[in-house]
């Protein structure tokens, strides 16, 4: 239970929707750090909702109040606030967001309001900004697969590797005698079995991890506070589960497999230094017969503390 309740605290504060929640006299009691930065609100602020609406109405700020008169309109507000036990309604912000806002009010006149930005609904601007959103997400996703490119994945381990960030293993992915899959079968069939590959990782991998082609049939799977010893029983399951892999309907005994090579993040790597280990690594797996994983082997004392 302690520990539902730190993962809701957590990812309530890091969350983009806005949450508030007023006590039965109005007076704002807890509020997330994306409402308190829209409603210009300090961490820890006793304030009522009526002092936000006025502080912020002066100020030309937070949600757009159409009115001459911000007494009136206060008076009219609150006389139908919180009033229905659940209310859903759009407002407007002066730095150009549109919000759906929800409340639900409990019997002692409490209210939680939820706050999501749906700009990206507006009817006039949606077509663009759908363009834009797809745009933006293929030029994060590999075409032939649809799992992360290069680039993704190249940030995805920036953010492993960063000062404040978890550290962890990254392990490369090479599918065997590629070549000679190709040319007994064709360019076709080798594209269905990277393809096969992709799904069958994209379905296992964790939501902190991260999966991606970046290469012809090489891939990477970053996996951040993990040690390259949890890492290599992840890809070995990985390994098992490929071996019974049957893609080629027409080769019904065709099986495919991959080598791997692992290295675990050290203070100071880059993703090229953590990249160049895991590919000493994935050669060392090759010329030891394929099929197989190899963890780097010479770790300095320094590589624990960067594991998180
Ligand atoms: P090894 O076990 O040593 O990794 O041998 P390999 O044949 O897999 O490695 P090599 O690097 O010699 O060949 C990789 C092959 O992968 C060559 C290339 O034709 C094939 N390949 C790369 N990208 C694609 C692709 O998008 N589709 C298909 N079908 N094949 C690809
Ligand atoms: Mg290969
Ligand atoms: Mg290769």
């Amino acid at each position: 239970m302690n520990d539902i309740l730190e993962h809701l605290r957590q990812l309530e504060q890091s969350t983009p929707v806005l949450v508030a929640l007023f006590d039965a006299s109005d007076r704002l009691r807890y509020a997330n750090a994306a409402f308190r930065a829209a409603m210009f609100i300090a961490e820890g602020e006793d304030i009522s909702w009526e002092e936000m609406v006025r502080r912020n109405y002066h100020a030309g700020r937070g949600t757009i109040i159409n009115t001459s008169d911000i007494d009136e309109w206060i008076i009219v507000h609150r006389s139908r606030r919180g009033k229905e036990r659940h209310k859903v309604f759009e407002v407007d912000f002066h730095d150009g967001r549109w919000l759906l806002v929800t409340q639900v009010v409990s019997a002692d006149g409490w209210m939680l309001a939820h706050a999501v930005d749906v700009t990206a609904f507006r009817p006039d601007e949606r077509a663009m900004r759908l363009d834009r959103d797809r745009a933006l997400y293929a030029s994060y996703t590999d075409d032939l697969t649809g799992v992360a490119n290069r680039r993704f994945v190249a940030a995805r381990v920036a953010d492993m590797l960063a000062p404040d960030g978890p550290g962890g293993a990254f392990c490369l992915i090479d599918l065997d005698q590629f070549k000679a899959i190709n040319d007994r079968f064709g360019h076709q069939a080798g594209d269905l079995i990277l393809r096969d590959f992709a799904a069958r990782m994209a379905r296992e991998v964790r939501r902190a991890d991260c999966f991606g082609r970046v290469g012809g049939e090489e891939f990477v799977l970053v996996l951040p506070a993990t040690s390259a010893g949890a890492a290599r029983g992840i890809v070995e399951q990985a390994l098992d589960m490929v071996r019974l892999a049957r893609p080629l309907t027409h080769q019904p005994d065709f099986t495919y497999s991959f080598s791997a090579g692992i290295a675990q993040s050290r203070l100071g790597d880059t993703f090229a230094d953590l990249y160049n280990r895991a590919d000493r690594a994935l050669y060392a797996a090759k010329m030891a017969g394929r099929s197989r994983i190899h963890v780097e082997q010479d770790r300095p004392p320094s590589a624990v503390a960067s594991a998180g």
